[in-house]
Formats: C-alpha cells, sequence, structure tokens
C-alpha cells in the first residue's frame, strides 16, 4: 500500500476476480515502522515529526482517493485519536504499543476500502478484531484457531454472500477485546489464517516481488522468481530469511493444502510463485535464503557425560522465556544453538537474557554474535551423494562455524562471519542457480 497508485493496482487485481472475496490489507510503506519509533521516543520534538509524517500521507491519500468517496472524516478521526493516545501514554507497555501499530492497518484499509468501492460494488469494512482472537502475548500473539474458525462462520460468511470484504492484517484481539499484533510482516499470517478459516482454494499474496526468487537480487543480480514451490521448500526458504512471507503463512496454508499464489502488487501480470502440496521427484537446489545478526550459543556442562534429561533442561528453560532456537548441533559436553536475534523485538531480546542468566546457574554459556545462517533449499538434500560435498567444496576458502544437514531433505544450513555470508551466496549461487545466458548457450 505504498500510495494511491498502489492502492488503484491492488484494487484492480481484486476487481478483476469476482472469486476474490477477503482482502486483507497490510500498512502503507513505512507507517509501521514510523509507529514503532513513535512507541520507542522520548523527546517530544521526534513525536511531533513522526504523528505529522503519518497524519500528512494519510489525509493526503484520503484526499486522493477523492472527495466522493467521503474517506477523510474517517480518517482525520483515527489520527485525532492516534495522537491523544500518544500523548497519553509515558512509558509504552507492549499492549499500548500493539494499540499504537494498530493504526497503520487501521488507516490503509479505510483507504483502500475506499478505493476498491470505486471500482466494485459491495465492499465491506471489517473490523479485523471480530474474527482474529489470539492470546495476549503482545507483540507476537498467537492466533486462537477455533475461535477464529467459529467467528468467520458467524460473522465473516454472511457478509461474502453479497459483498467483499476488506479487513486489517497483522491485527489481533484478546477475548476481552485488547489489541494485539502478530509481529512484523504479519499480515500475510493474517490473510492466510482468514483462508484457513474459510477454507479457501487460494491465497494470494500481493506484494513488491514478483513471487519467491532463488536468493535476494540485491545479493546476487541474476537471481530469478521460482515458478514453483513446494510447501516445505517455501516455508524452508521463509524461514531462512527470504522476506516475502511471514514464516507462520505456510504453516497455515499446509493445515488446509490451501494453494498460495505470491505475485507483484504493481505489476500484476509480471507472474509469480505458485506455492502447493506438490512435489518434484527429481533432486535439486531451488534456492538460498540468509539470515544476518544470528546468535550461536554454546553450552558447556561436564553434567552431560552420559547423562539424560540435560537436552530437557535446557530446552525447558529456553521455552520458559519463549525463546526460539533454529539450529543445534551438540557434542558430548557441549551444546551449540542458534537464536533468531534479527527479527526479535526487544521485548523477546530481554526473554533471552533472562533464559541465559538462568542457563548459566548450570553451565558455562558462551556467546558469539554476527554471524550469518545460510539456508541452501532444495529437494531430496539428505538423500543426494555428494551434495554436500560440492556445496562445501564451493565455498573451500571460507570458514563454515556450525553446519545442519540431515534432518530436513529440504535444507542444508550453515553458519558463517556476517561478512562472508553475501560471498557464500554468490558462490552457491553460481553452482547451481545461474542459469545460463542464451548467448553463452549459443
Ligand atoms: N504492517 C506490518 C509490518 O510492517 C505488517 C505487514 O506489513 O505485514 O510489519
Ligand atoms: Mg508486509
Amino acid at each position: 500500500m505504498r500510495d494511491l497508485q498502489a492502492m488503484q493496482s491492488c484494487a484492480g487485481i481484486v476487481a478483476d476476480d469476482p472469486a476474490r472475496k477477503v482482502v486483507i490489507v497490510s500498512a502503507t510503506a513505512g507507517t509501521t515502522d514510523q509507529l514503532t519509533e513513535l512507541c520507542e521516543a522520548h523527546s517530544l520534538d521526534r513525536k511531533e515529526e513522526l504523528l505529522k509524517q503519518i497524519e500528512i500521507r494519510h489525509l493526503e491519500l484520503a484526499v486522493q482517493t477523492g472527495p466522493e468517496n467521503n474517506a477523510y472524516p474517517g480518517i482525520k478521526e483515527m489520527l485525532i485519536e492516534l495522537r491523544s493516545y500518544v500523548h497519553g501514554v509515558n512509558e509504552v507497555t507492549a499492549a499500548e504499543r500493539d494499540y499504537i501499530l494498530s493504526f497503520g492497518e487501521r488507516l490503509s484499509s479505510s483507504l483502500f476500502a475506499n478505493v476498491l468501492s470505486k471500482m466494485v460494488d459491495g465492499v465491506v469494512w471489517l473490523d479485523v478484531k471480530d474474527i482474529l482472537l489470539t492470546d495476549d502475548f503482545h507483540g507476537k500473539a498467537e492466533p486462537q484457531l477455533e475461535e477464529i474458525a467459529n467467528r468467520a462462520l458467524k460473522k465473516l460468511k454472511p457478509l461474502l454472500e453479497n459483498g467483499l470484504v476488506v479487513s486489517q492484517g497483522f491485527i489481533g484481539s484478546t477475548l476481552d477485546g485488547k489489541t494485539t499484533t502478530l509481529g512484523r510482516g504479519g499480515s500475510d499470517y493474517s490473510a492466510a489464517l482468514f483462508a484457513e478459516a474459510l477454507s479457501a482454494d487460494i491465497l494470494e499474496i500481493w506484494t513488491d516481488v514478483a513471487g519467491i526468487f532463488s536468493t535476494d537480487p540485491g545479493i546476487v543480480p541474476d537471481a530469478h522468481p521460482i515458478e514453483e514451490l513446494n510447501f516445505n521448500e517455501a516455508a524452508e526458504l521463509a524461514i531462512y530469511g527470504a522476506k516475502v512471507l511471514h514464516p507462520a503463512t505456510l504453516k497455515t496454508a499446509i493445515r488446509k493444502n490451501t494453494r498460495v499464489f505470491v505475485g507483484k502488487s504493481m505489476d500484476p501480470q509480471a507472474g509469480g510463485t505458485w506455492i502447493s502440496q506438490k512435489t518434484g521427484s527429481a533432486p535439486n537446489i531451488r534456492g538460498i535464503s540468509i539470515r544476518r545478526n544470528q546468535k550461536l550459543i554454546t553450552i558447556h556442562s561436564l553434567d552431560m557425560v552420559h547423562q539424560f534429561g540435560f537436552l530437557a533442561r535446557i530446552f525447558e528453560v529456553l521455552a520458559r522465556h519463549k525463546t526460539s532456537v533454529d539450529l543445534v548441533s551438540t557434542s558430548e559436553v557441549n551444546v551449540s544453538l542458534t537464536l533468531d536475534t534479527g527479527i526479535q523485538s526487544n521485548y523477546s531480546n530481554r526473554m533471552l537474557d533472562n533464559a541465559i542468566e538462568e542457563l548459566r546457574t548450570f553451565s558455562t554459556v558462551h556467546i558469539e554474535s554476527d554471524l550469518s545462517l545460510v539456508a541452501v533449499i532444495g529437494n531430496k538434500l539428505n538423500q543426494t551423494p555428494g551434495i554436500s560435498g560440492k556445496i562445501f567444496n564451493s565455498l573451500r576458502d571460507i570458514n563454515i562455524r556450525m553446519v545442519c544437514h540431515g534432518a530436513s531433505p529440504h535444507n542444508l544450513c550453515f553458519l558463517v562471519n556476517d561478512r562472508d555470508g553475501d560471498r557464500s551466496i554468490r558462490l552457491i549461487h553460481k553452482q547451481f542457480l545461474t542459469q545460463p545466458k542464451k548467448e553463452e548457450v549459443l
């Protein structure tokens, strides 16, 4: 939802096919970042500056959508509410933060509903808090699937008989009506939850790239969009860094076997990636992703020797502090784990500190930072002779800090220093994924 043009392009996509029934909108570009900063800003001047930017952007959009649509009064009212709320809170709590962040999607969805009503009849703006019930873990709330399905049936389905619903991504609500959020980038997760609750056939994610690429084109300019992926490959790509999809989006689609399409909202004809259950039978490498800013925690204890229950004890501590672990590697007296500190909010970083403090009461904990997790994604990676040899041979002058291979047929992951991350990707892409140019073939 970058600007009016983006909104119009999205509205055109929706209007193009009457089978498109529910539209979940994310905030206008940059707004969630600004709202986040607003929660953290201490100086009144900075707060004022941020509020002004948010106000100007949305009021301009309200004017541009045309007076006949009458978006202006509603937008203005929301902005006044935001302003007085921000001035009314001091040290922003996690719950207040969620409420402030929710303005991004509330504003964009009402602007978009107006743009869309110009093109199709029967547009209904729905408050997502009526449907998307979550627990009260503010900042990364857990959707309550049964309750969502019930409400979708009772409150949403009837609206779809003659109408087309526009609602907000990213936002949820506790049972007692407090606003929550699903975590940054959560709008497509919301859309997936709606698709699941309605047993939709297809979930389309319209974003700023034409599908999921073989790797980040910022790192490898000749990276290409992947036409088809199976759920597992796409989930691995999403989890390990391709920022196109929220990692939980596919988990949700897999539960109901919903086909997912990822396309570019500003250029719907550009094609995109279809994601489904279908798995190709040939072993291959489909993509490479990277997650920077990783921490490697190594836990050492002599108590581990021939003991049972030690790993359980470590994971119990991490689970209690809601700290999520990505990779694990163990030796007789050491356990190394990576934690994704890149996307974790300040809130969960605090929990991580607490977890480490507790681990230190019964073991030595060593922390290394500035690492990148590189994930090679494909099919049958754990059954193809020579594949890891080829991968690591292309990286022969790079220090590999840790490797995880074998648990999944779809991924091989390793850790390198942040400064070696991009180069590792370029080397592997060149070896396995760069498609020969036509001239070279001739
Ligand atoms: N507006 C939210 C964010 O920027 C959710 C989203 O865009 O998916 O994180
Ligand atoms: Mg987004």
